[in-house]
């Protein structure tokens, strides 16, 4: 970590902040000039107004995204040469790596020591890595008629929209435009309205990087740009992290619109199982926490329930209570912070409501419960804990996004895989055995796009797909199988 304390409140002071959209290379208010707040959910103070793109800018994103697209400027670029300055995308975003951390941490309250590593470090990872992969792969010749020759190729798909939630601003964007870019296509960005500060930022440096006018644009605003970016016609996919209420919208956006192709990575509940031969106790119950308050709990891979069998209830209770107590709400831009604010007060109140409902549905709070300020102000949870669940609670069923575990008591491994699947979602599943053979069968039988056995969240490593089963999506983030959704296959047939 490069500052202390007192560096990044001197950042957080001396910080120029970019608050208009980035239309064709350049930086541009919205026609009507209208403007939403952006909020410290630190202080509950404004930050800046923010350009409330509407549909004259979408459309003219959207005509510059065609142009530029199909003027061949991007997409017949050798791909050695997309490679480097994609390349050089990614260094750019290391040497600005602390004002996108502070960017980031005003904004939506993250802590800096979490966000400069696994948010900016890992959004110029992400670049390197697709910069890196696209003049590694290539197509097929087919096995035809010896009077024929045909081939299997991939093609830049044309103008993509990604539209990204609020919890991992930068690291969510880069999954789809990174492979998006690299692949040949023009992208338009569209952050979440409670995350704007760094996506407009990263516009310039993308210009600065080389990457031509309206190859890359941002556009911020509400749900309402998403809307109509989803619905236009002019746009051939439509990239979607966010809520599984919401990318069912997309979907139909989609439909009723020109059938854009539509990727949509969603909500979970993702069950955390630990069954009573547990190599580790002590290190499932720290494990158990970081997967429910790292990041607040605002996290789709959340390990939102945790599955303890009934012999081992009592001591990983007591263990997972030592290790709670370890996530203290604090002031996000102290390095020393593990714990910020929730991102506004509409994820606040929901939160909370969620903790009330839990106690009135009869479940046990074995810690946390309560909000708290920080200096006087802010949208800080304390990292909570219900046990006794049983799966039909709300708090076991909905997604909180927040600090707040769901702890279910099974007996049987059978009875572990059906609570573990009793859910609409299925992104992410852990489990903790000694016994390989358990370790291979549950795995099998969870439902869900990645499963992780004695550890969770880890893997940050980009050749591993993430996305989900069931309501948490389809199609995958990271790794080569990204590429394919930011492609057409075509096949090319020659007569000898
Ligand atoms: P959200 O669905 O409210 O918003 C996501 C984006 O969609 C935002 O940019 C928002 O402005 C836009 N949007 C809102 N209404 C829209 C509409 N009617 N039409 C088009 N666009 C619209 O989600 P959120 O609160 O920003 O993010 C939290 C959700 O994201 C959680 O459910 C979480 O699990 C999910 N998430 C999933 C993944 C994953 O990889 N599966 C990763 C991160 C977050």
């Amino acid at each position: 970590m490069s500052l202390d304390f007192s560096g990044w409140q001197d950042l957080a002071k001396n910080l120029k902040i970019e608050t208009r959209a980035f239309i064709n290379g350049q930086y541009t208010e919205a026609q009507t000039k209208a403007v939403f707040p952006c909020i410290n959910p630190s202080n509950e103070e404004v930050i800046a107004q923010i350009t409330l793109c509407d549909e004259a800018e979408v459309d003219a994103a959207v005509k510059a995204a065609r142009a530029a697209f199909d003027s061949g400027v991007w997409s017949d670029l050798a791909p050695r040469k997309r490679a480097e300055i994609l390349k050089n995308f990614a260094s750019l975003i290391r040497a600005h790596a602390e004002e996108l951390t502070i960017l980031e941490t005003l904004d939506v309250g993250k802590p800096v020591s979490d966000c400069l590593p696994v948010d900016i470090m890992g959004s110029a990872y992400c670049v390197e890595w697709f910069a890196e992969a696209i003049d590694k792969i290539g197509g097929e010749v087919a096995p035809l008629d010896p009077k024929l020759f045909g081939t299997v190729t991939r093609e830049a798909i044309g103008v993509v929209a990604a539209v990204v939630p609020w919890n991992f601003p930068m690291l969510m964007s880069s999954w789809k435009y990174a492979p998006a870019l690299a692949a040949g296509n023009a992208v338009i960005l569209k952050p979440s309205e409670k995350s704007p500060l760094s996506a407009i930022r990263l516009a310039a440096i993308a210009k600065e990087a080389g990457i031509p006018d309206g190859i890359f644009q941002v556009l911020p605003g509400a749900g309402q740009v998403g809307k109509l970016l989803a619905s236009h016609h002019d746009i051939d996919c439509v990239a979607f992290t966010g809520s599984t209420a919401v990318g069912k919208l997309i979907a139909e956006y989609a439909a009723k619109s020109n059938l854009k192709r539509v990727w949509l990575e969603l909500g979970g509940k993702s069950p955390h199982i630990i069954f009573a031969d547990c190599p580790d106790i002590v290190q499932a119950a720290k494990t158990a926490a970081a997967a429910i308050f790292y990041n607040m709990g605002e996290m789709c891979s959340a390990g939102s329930r945790v599955l303890v069998q009934k012999d081992i209830k009592d001591v990983f209770l007591a263990e997972f209570k030592k290790q709670a107590a370890v996530y203290i709400p604090s002031n996000p831009i102290d390095p020393n912070s593990n714990m910020g604010p929730i991102v506004d007060h509409v994820q606040y109140e929901k939160i909370l409501g969620y903790i009330e409902k839990g106690k009135a549905e009869g479940a046990t709070l074995i810690c946390g419960g309560h909000s708290k300020k920080v200096d006087g102000k802010g949208y800080f949870i304390e990292p909570t804990a219900f046990s006794d669940v049983n799966q039909n609670h709300t708090i076991a069923q909905e997604e909180i996004f927040g600090p707040v575990l769901s702890i279910i008591e099974f007996d049987t491994e059978d009875e572990a895989i059906a609570i573990a699947n009793n859910s609409e979602y299925g992104l992410a599943a852990g489990l903790w055995t000694s016994n390989l053979s358990t370790a291979h069968k549950v795995s099998r039988k969870l439902r869900a796009g990645t499963v992780w056995v004695n550890c969770y969240d880890e893997g940050g490593d980009m050749n591993l797909p993430f996305g989900g089963f069931k309501q948490s999506g389809n199609g995958r983030d990271k790794s080569l199988h990204a590429l394919e959704k930011y492609t057409e296959l075509k096949a090319t047939l020659i007569k000898l």
